[in-house]
């Protein structure tokens, strides 16, 4: 029996393929216009994208949220209001002590996976209504005209999962006085690796805070508090990061091998000059305990607290520079300078 194809279908098949620009295989069809049957053996995908070595690769195991303090309280942090200067704040999003003679928190501590990632706008500065009574409160308006930005700890940018998580670091106990050109360079430089590292498979335990007295910020000299001397400027701020690959149990997986991120950078507007990033600040856990006096990563067997403790890490590495710069088009980024 003989088989014959519309017309219409052909002319439909053809225009296909042109437009998918197999004008070959279009002409297959036309000079088979008049033969009964047609076989088309070329199953070539007529524009494969090409694999694009720097996506980042899909992450195993589901991503959680999981305690902020999993790892220790570095300054055994009190949730009780005679422990004015190292008050503890615990709430969904982070974990923090403040310190009412500062009027900054000496840490903050908080869980970092993809899990905690979403859509949620931008909130604003807010004072932190959770403090006891008698507890300094520091507003949005103690920083105007400083020459200071409003530093926040734990990022507005790791807690985008909802407004109410957005809106908690906005707080002003989230918020230290910083530098223009530290928070919007090199603060924020380590901000955004930590957030590539979480969508390339990994989850994340941060610890950040500041210490010393006085910066330098937009307003040239040396400052050494603001707000008539409500809110001390730190000299120096810091961050830890422990890295996980994403799993569960945390604290059991930690282990010689896990790597520790640490920096501790100047709170002034030359932080960032010659193109310095946040791997020119690389410090260890030891010298911040050493400048801090906290005891970070204090829930981990002692051994291996020493071990990891003094470990320099190697930083960005060339690979991941390269491949920020072609995800990004030149790394570091341009930084909108009118964000705080
Ligand atoms: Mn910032
Ligand atoms: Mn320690």
């Amino acid at each position: 029996m003989k088989k014959t194809v519309p017309p219409i279908l052909i002319t439909i098949v053809i225009a296909i393929l042109a437009f998918l620009g197999r004008e070959d295989l279009a002409k297959l069809f036309e000079d088979e216009t008049n033969k009964p049957t047609i076989t088309v053996t070329d199953t070539t995908k007529p524009h494969k994208p090409k694999d694009n070595p720097d996506k980042p690769k899909p992450v195993k195991g589901k991503a959680t949220r999981d305690p902020h303090l999993a790892l220790g309280n570095p300054s055994k942090a009190k949730n009780d209001a005679k422990s004015m200067a190292n008050y503890l704040v615990e709430c969904p999003q982070y974990a923090l002590a403040f310190d009412n003679a500062t009027g900054n928190a000496k840490w903050v501590a908080w869980h970092l996976s993809k899990a905690w990632k979403g859509e949620a706008k931008r909130q604003d500065f807010r004072p932190d209504n959770r403090l006891p009574k008698g507890f300094k409160v520091v507003t949005k308006n103690d920083y105007t005209a400083s020459g200071f930005d409003r530093g926040h700890l734990c990022p507005s940018d790791d807690r985008d999962g909802s407004i109410s998580d957005n809106e908690a670091t906005f707080f002003m106990t989230n918020i230290i006085p910083q530098a223009p050109k530290c928070n919007q360079r090199v603060w924020k430089g380590l901000e955004d690796y930590c957030r590539d590292l979480i969508f390339d498979g990994k989850e994340l335990y941060i610890i950040a805070g500041a210490y010393g007295v006085g910066g330098t910020g937009s307003n040239g000299g040396l400052t050494k508090t603001i707000a008539k001397g409500k809110v001390t400027v730190p000299a120096k701020v810091w961050k830890v990061i422990v890295v996980l690959p994403i799993g569960e149990n945390d604290l059991t997986r930690v282990d010689a091998n896990t790597r520790i991120i640490a920096v501790d950078m100047p709170n002034n507007q030359v932080v960032a000059d010659k193109d310095k990033e946040w791997w020119d600040y690389l410090s260890t856990v030891d010298d911040i305990e050493k400048n801090t006096g906290l005891d970070l990563l204090s829930n981990l067997q002692i051994p291996l607290q020493k071990k990891l403790e003094a470990r320099l890490d190697k930083g960005e590495n060339n690979a991941q520079k390269i491949s920020l710069e072609k995800q990004y088009g030149s790394y570091p980024v341009k930084y909108d300078l009118s964000l705080e």
